[in-house]
């Protein structure tokens, strides 16, 4: 008897939700879309998570992306650089932090190979996938020291699309050769 009951109340306690989650008003089903919409994966770091082998590292006294070094060198030198055209136009000399003013830090590299600082700001980054294989790069400058740190990693089976596709095409030919060696023998 106590099971049937133990069950009715369940049956009941059903009910109940669905009816007030029918009840729900449109302000709370907007809430709890957000809410599930913060619960999903952040997925900007993913190229960096589950790696099968170590990430290169370098640090270095200028850029090691060739992005920005001309521009790195004329700063070293107190020459003037070019205004970043959102801001301005023309030429000015710049400091470095006034230069790098627009650059955001990388919250998954954040320190500095070098001083092991966090006050970093990132200049260069790449990321590849090739059927879920990956392979990214990435350089920040430390505003402390002023060291140019860098990161970069390649699955160890990554190939990229022009690569896989080459093989691919190899692969057929050879087979393609094999079936033609069959049949002249057959000829034979
Ligand atoms: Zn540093």
């Amino acid at each position: 008897m106590a099971k049937i009951t133990d069950l009715d109340k369940s049956e009941k306690k059903k009910k109940n939700s669905s009816s007030s989650s029918k009840k729900k008003s449109l302000k709370e089903a907007i809430e709890e879309d957000q809410n599930e919409d913060n619960d999903k994966v952040d997925t900007t770091h993913l190229y960096a998570d589950n790696l099968s082998g170590d990430i290169y590292t370098e640090t270095n006294a200028n850029p090691k992306a060739k992005v920005h070094s001309t521009e790195w060198m004329k700063i070293l030198h107190g020459d003037p650089v070019e205004i970043n055209p959102s801001l301005g136009s023309g030429m000015k000399i710049m400091t470095v932090s006034e230069w790098t003013s627009r650059w955001k830090q990388n919250d998954r590299f954040p320190d500095c190979l070098a001083c092991g600082s966090t006050n970093t700001k990132e200049h260069h980054f790449t990321q590849t996938w090739c059927r879920g294989k990956k392979k990214f790069e990435s350089e920040t400058i430390c505003m402390d020291c002023h060291m140019w740190s860098w990161r970069s990693y390649v699955d160890p089976d990554f190939l990229t699309p022009e690569e896989f596709d080459k093989i691919r095409w190899e692969k057929m030919v050879k087979e393609n050769e094999k079936a033609r060696e069959i049949a002249r023998a057959k000829k034979n």
